[in-house]
């Protein structure tokens, strides 16, 4: 029974496009929020834009023990220029895998999670309870979990799974991002007569210079290695007779936990010298728990028969909405847990495995059980 469910709600929510931009994801949080709201859950809706509807899901909530959290978003990336085999929006199975935009990335976690949810919901009444967070906007830089926390409607969680595609290993983290604009002015001037004027390009042409031999001092993480750095854009000058006045520079950097971002701010921004402003476009923390938490022990134990291994320590090389959320949790143990196939984020034809997404449902079950129940 809970296979069908979860396979049909799967193909539901791949059949509403949820290509971002622009969005559009209220049907998809509004079809969760009513069967979730049918199983015995209170829901609230969160809007930060128009269509762009994110939902967060209790039940529970009694006693001292915070409730466990899962999370999904429900926003794709859109289809990318190579013609798609299958209809991204159809929901077509074939040999054991469900195609479609959003399959694995990640609304086959997001449907497995509610279901499993939905399954445990009449044991969970009067026991610390579970969160849902549904967000919308992650693919453009965790908007939607943003804006649930800068509103303070995350409340509060003990742990956090994030159901972003693994193939049902658990990931005990993940690194951080920052990026950065860095933008330098001149003084335009004819280009026959550049003593005239400053140049912007040359300004940022040496910062980019400065960013290339920039090292960093932390130790590197254990699993996670080094942070590192990547000059992505380039941008100067209008015109090729025209000295530029402005000149701007894209800077990803992906840190690790022992790197802190306050601090790594300053530090480029004094060695790039005062010619050179910094922006930040986006600030997402490196995620990572201690493989020995007892929490991340008990999920490493719960996945071991649907591996047939014992799982072994590893991080995930995206970020995710966990980078926002638990900036309102307070750094609970977290897991990067999904029944989504991480190589098939993004791509054309893009599937998920049935079997894979069957199992990951009563994987949260157990989840659950052993929060909530025991
Ligand atoms: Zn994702």
């Amino acid at each position: 029974m809970k296979t069908q469910d979860v396979i049909q709600l799967t193909k539901e929510l791949v059949r509403m496009n949820t290509i971002n931009p622009p969005g559009r994801e209220e049907p998809c949080a509004r079809r969760l929020g009513a069967q979730l709201e049918g199983g015995g859950f209170q829901t609230k809706y969160h809007s930060f834009g128009e269509g762009r509807v994110s939902l967060i899901a209790t039940i529970g909530g009694s006693g001292s023990k915070f409730p466990l959290c899962f999370t999904g978003h429900i926003d794709t990336v859109p289809l990318g220029g190579a013609p798609w085999r299958m209809d991204p929006f159809a929901g077509d199975t074939d040999a054991g895998m469900l195609y479609g935009r959003g399959t694995s990335d990640m609304k086959c976690g997001v449907a497995a999670f509610t279901v499993a949810a939905l399954g445990m919901a009449k044991h969970l009444a009067n026991t610390c309870g579970i969160t849902l967070v549904v967000t919308a906007g992650e693919e453009t830089g965790c908007e939607g979990a943003f804006h649930l926390y800068r509103d303070g409607a995350l409340g509060s969680a003990g742990a956090v799974v994030v159901a972003e595609p693994t193939s049902n290993y658990p990931f005990v983290g993940h690194k951080g991002a920052l990026w950065l604009k860095a933008r330098t002015r001149g003084v335009t001037a004819h280009g026959s007569m550049p003593e005239k004027g400053v140049n912007a390009v040359y300004k940022a042409a040496h910062a980019v210079t400065r960013l290339e031999q920039f090292r960093f001092s932390n130790p590197p993480h254990r699993l996670m290695g080094q942070a590192t750095l990547n000059v992505g854009t380039f941008q100067g000058g209008l015109n090729i007779n025209s000295v530029p006045d402005q000149a701007e520079i894209g800077v990803d950097i992906r840190t690790v936990p022992t790197v802190d971002h306050k601090e790594l701010i300053s530090l480029l921004a004094a060695q790039l010298g005062s010619e050179v402003k910094l922006e930040t476009l986006m600030d997402l923390e490196a995620v990572y728990t201690e493989p020995r938490n007892p929490w991340i022990q008990s999920v490493f134990e719960t996945m071991t028969p649907f591996l047939g291994e014992a799982p072994e320590p590893r991080v995930a090389t995206y970020f995710t909405d966990a980078a926002a959320l638990n900036r309102a949790y307070g750094d609970p143990p977290t897991v990067i847990l999904g029944p989504g196939e991480p190589h098939m984020a993004h791509q054309t034809d893009e599937y998920c495995v049935l079997e894979r997404v069957e199992k990951s449902v009563a994987a949260y079950e157990d989840i659950i059980r052993r929060w909530c129940l025991i």
